[in-house]
């Protein structure tokens, strides 16, 4: 048994689609279950049109919602030529229509969108597109049967970035689909979006439609869970930032994650963690070229230390805390993570000192609450404007050739912070971040235009940079 799970750009259209029903096709001997996105934006314009309800412009998220709904028809009409089949993936399509536009009518109404109601508009967006893929493979005659999330992907009630329950999603989900695999049917049903204990919709986090798959892959214990997006696999950096990347054939699961967690936007940053602990391989595929290797991110990866890709974080604030009185310093930093708990903020990357612990979080997170609460621990000063570039490979820790290669790359420029050694697998330095695109750019040209090694490069077959 395999996941395979299809991204927004491989669900956007008909033609995509059709591929991915073709891909399917071609993988039925391994018994897939199918995970699949909202098509390409859906979710931005669910998110949009929740926003323009909450100013009390109904007519224009209405308006949104037509559009989208209108996407959906003309992959419809487009793919499904059964009729009761068209049919009755039609009227599903109004019927949520229907009740986004009352959604938006309560928000509009309550002029506010609180979390919990945005995960109940986000979920149409993975439950349409699965809708249309269901049907557009048993067009092709797989036997494919539409599964709800809300039958068994059990979240915490945390909305927006709901966590799994891990125990309750694998009862419910083996007791649910091992009887319809052994009946040969293929099952196809959503990535990104949950269910509390109560049935209230949860979302996973924006892009976390990854790690839903590696959930679901570990639940069923299947063989290798496959990630199907439109790049040939992990690359050595950001594609649309680095004008000649290259293909790592096989990765580790540490350097897979340290990848994610920097920005690296192939796979959401939890993505490995469920197939970590269960030891079952992940590969990373583009489903417009399905005949292509990809990459095999998996424990026995071959793994020379090197630098294996540059990833790349924007929009990241820099705070530094000096205590004002000498307490023990065991004291000091208990006083500073205990403010990041209370506000559930992330620390991205750590430096200290002595007494100084200088903090990167998102800027996207609420920061003012933050750095009140840590102004009555010490001294804080705030430098915005700062990004973050993590060069990634298992044991560079052990390579210090690696940090010269870096400062000469980087020479001129001027770096923030800079973190070696706390990792195995990275190296992370804090700068400007309108130096970033220049820096990774240097970084890239110094580790990977220079030569590769072919054990673990491999050169890319008419590169096209993504749209
Ligand atoms: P999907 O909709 O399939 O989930 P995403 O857009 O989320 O696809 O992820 C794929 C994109 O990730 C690529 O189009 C590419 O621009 C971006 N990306 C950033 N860094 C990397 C990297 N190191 N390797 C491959 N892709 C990367
Ligand atoms: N559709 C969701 C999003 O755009 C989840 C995903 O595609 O991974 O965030
Ligand atoms: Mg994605």
């Amino acid at each position: 048994m395999i996941v395979m799970k299809f991204g927004g750009t491989s669900t956007q259209d008909a033609q995509a689609q059709s591929n991915v029903a073709g891909i399917v096709l071609a993988n039925l001997s391994k018994t897939p279950v199918v995970v699949i996105s909202a098509i390409a934006q859906a979710t931005n314009v669910l998110e949009r049109a929740g926003k323009l309800a909450e100013q009390g412009n109904v007519e224009e998220a209405n308006q949104t919602l037509d559009q989208l709904a209108e996407r959906h028809y003309r992959i419809l009409d487009t793919n499904i030529s059964h009729k009761e089949r068209r049919a009755s993936v039609r009227v599903i399509i109004e019927q949520s229509l229907n009740e986004l536009k009352e959604l938006v009518r309560g928000v509009a109404i309550l002029r506010e969108l609180t979390p919990r109601t945005l995960d109940a508009l986000y979920c149409y967006g993975e439950l349409l597109s699965s809708r249309l893929i269901a049907a557009t493979c048993q067009e092709r005659g797989i036997d494919a049967v539409w599964l709800d999330t809300k039958d068994f992907m059990i979240t915490e009630a945390i909305h927006n970035r709901a966590l799994p329950i891990m125990e309750i999603v694998q009862e419910k989900l083996t007791a649910l689909a091992l009887p319809l695999i052994q009946q040969g049917k293929v099952i196809v049903t959503q990535g990104f979006i949950g269910v509390t204990q109560h049935g209230n919709r949860t979302t996973m986090g924006r892009e976390s439609s990854d790690y839903s798959a590696t959930i679901i892959g570990a639940a069923l214990q299947v063989e290798n869970i496959q990630i199907w997006t439109d790049v040939d696999g992990i690359l050595t950096s950001d594609p649309r930032v680095v004008a000649s990347p290259k293909k790592v054939k096989t990765m580790l699961p540490a350097e897979a994650f340290e990848l994610s967690y920097f920005g690296a936007k192939v796979l959401h940053p939890n993505t490995m963690l469920p197939a970590l602990e269960k030891s079952i391989p992940v590969y990373i595929y583009n489903s417009r070229r399905p005949h292509l290797s990809g990459t095999r991110v998996a424990s026995d990866a071959f793994s020379k230390p090197m630098v294996k890709s540059v990833a790349y974080k924007r929009g990241v604030v820099v705070v530094t805390i000096s205590p004002r009185r000498r307490l023990g310093q065991y004291i000091f930093w208990e006083h500073v993570y205990h403010v990041l708990t209370k506000h559930s903020v992330e620390a991205t990357v750590t430096v200290s000192s002595e007494f100084n612990v200088a903090i990167c979080f998102e800027a996207k997170n609420t920061l003012d609450a933050v750095i009140h609460d840590l102004a009555t621990v010490g001294n804080v000063t705030t430098l915005e404007g700062k990004g973050i570039i993590c060069l990634v490979g298992y044991g560079i820790r052990t390579q210090p050739e690696c940090l010269s290669r870096t400062f000469n790359a980087l020479s001129g420029m001027q770096i923030s912070l800079l973190s070696f050694g706390a990792s195995e697998s990275s190296i992370t330095i804090v700068m400007d971040d309108a130096d970033i695109f220049e820096a990774v750019k240097k970084l890239h040209h110094e580790f990977f235009e220079k030569g590769h090694d072919d054990e673990v490069f491999e050169i890319l077959e008419h590169f096209q940079a993504p749209q």
